[in-house]
């Protein structure tokens, strides 16, 4: 089982950005309000993700270790209509599998929370702990023990960006929650629940862009996409400021982003890109999000509804702006 732990952890978690996405993720579907995290070293020294969810009792924890041993799903017939991000039950042997980790976790109403250690797979320590709420998970050394994988990981710089661009995705998909992210040290996102998206942006997007943000909100055949949309005048010749979710999952699309380009011709060069937060939301089944371990690629039913509602939506916002 380690060693099938070790396949399945090469597709789930490539790099410490995707084990930040995992875990925040997981924190997110534990009903957490608050959500910090710190790494060192470009996340492969330490990635720490402490929340305040429902936590785990200390069989849970043991259970939560185990391949396929998710809480989240019962039937198989679910995968396709579960709203919550994690349900295969792989992340947290995959990661285990490949680190150092330390799981802290008091599950809530619970008088005592409990720890447990293990490295590369194997349990080495287990006992009490002293946290007031939810969970605290420590990953240290990641993929120490697959040189195959820490040779492809980039300089810890770039892996530390890459880190910040997974929290700052997942960040804008839940405004209503805390979150912080620290690296080595130093606060470089301090999330407070209740800001608008634009506030959150602003953390990471340059005033030129923000200021010219128009918000959009369009419904069509069932589907509905919304959010903000950049000013065709800020259109940059780079494609990292258009971010795409799918029933709030985090999603890299080819038809999405040609339907906002769609939008946009006429009004920007063809090699500029524009800024856009879009959310689209439909029917789950809808859409297959089980393409991927990884989670982040998606196949939609009807390509043409979907495009469509998005070229729509942000047509209208850009239209409505001119006027
Ligand atoms: P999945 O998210 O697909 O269920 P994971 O391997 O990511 O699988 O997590 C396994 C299980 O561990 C989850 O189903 C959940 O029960 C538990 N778990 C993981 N992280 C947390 C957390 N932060 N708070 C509470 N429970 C958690
Ligand atoms: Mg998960």
């Amino acid at each position: 089982p380690e060693l099938q732990n070790q396949i399945a952890a090469g597709e789930v978690v490539e790099r410490p950005a995707s084990v930040l996405k995992e875990l925040a993720e997981n924190s997110l579907d534990a009903g957490a309000e608050s959500i910090s995290i710190a790494i060192e070293q470009g996340g492969q020294g330490l990635i720490d993700i402490q929340d305040d969810g429902w936590g785990m009792a200390p069989d849970e924890m043991e259970l939560a270790l185990t391949r396929h041993a998710t809480s989240k799903v019962t039937d198989f017939h679910e995968l396709n209509t579960i709203r919550s991000f994690g349900f295969r039950g792989e992340a947290l042997p995959s990661i285990a599998s490949v680190s150092r980790m330390r799981i802290s976790s008091i599950a809530r109403g619970a008088d005592t929370g409990a720890f447990i250690d293990v490295d590369a797979g194997r349990v080495t320590d287990r006992g009490p702990a002293a946290l007031r709420a939810g969970t605290r998970i420590e990953i240290r050394d990641l993929f120490a023990n697959v040189p195959a994988r820490l040779k492809f990981l980039k300089a810890p710089t770039t892996e530390t960006r890459r880190c910040q661009e997974a929290f700052f995705r997942l960040a804008l998909t839940r405004l209503d929650v805390r979150m912080t992210l620290t690296v080595g040290g130093r606060k470089v996102y301090a999330f407070t629940p209740g800001q608008d998206i634009s506030k959150r942006l602003c953390a990471a997007w340059p005033p030129a862009v923000t200021d010219g943000l128009i918000p959009f909100d369009h419904e069509q055949d069932g589907y509905r996409a919304h959010g903000v949309t950049g000013s065709p005048r800020a259109a940059q010749a780079r494609a990292d400021r258009l971010l795409f979710y799918v029933n709030n999952r985090p999603v890299t699309d080819k038809v999405l982003m040609r339907a906002v380009r769609e939008a946009y011709s006429g009004r920007i060069l063809t090699r500029e890109y524009p800024q856009a937060v879009v959310f689209l939301e439909m029917p789950p089944e809808h859409v297959d999000a089980n393409v991927h371990p990884a989670k982040t690629e998606v196949r939609f039913r009807d390509e043409h509804a979907v495009f469509s509602v998005i070229r729509r939506a942000i047509l209208s916002a850009l239209d409505h702006a001119d006027a």
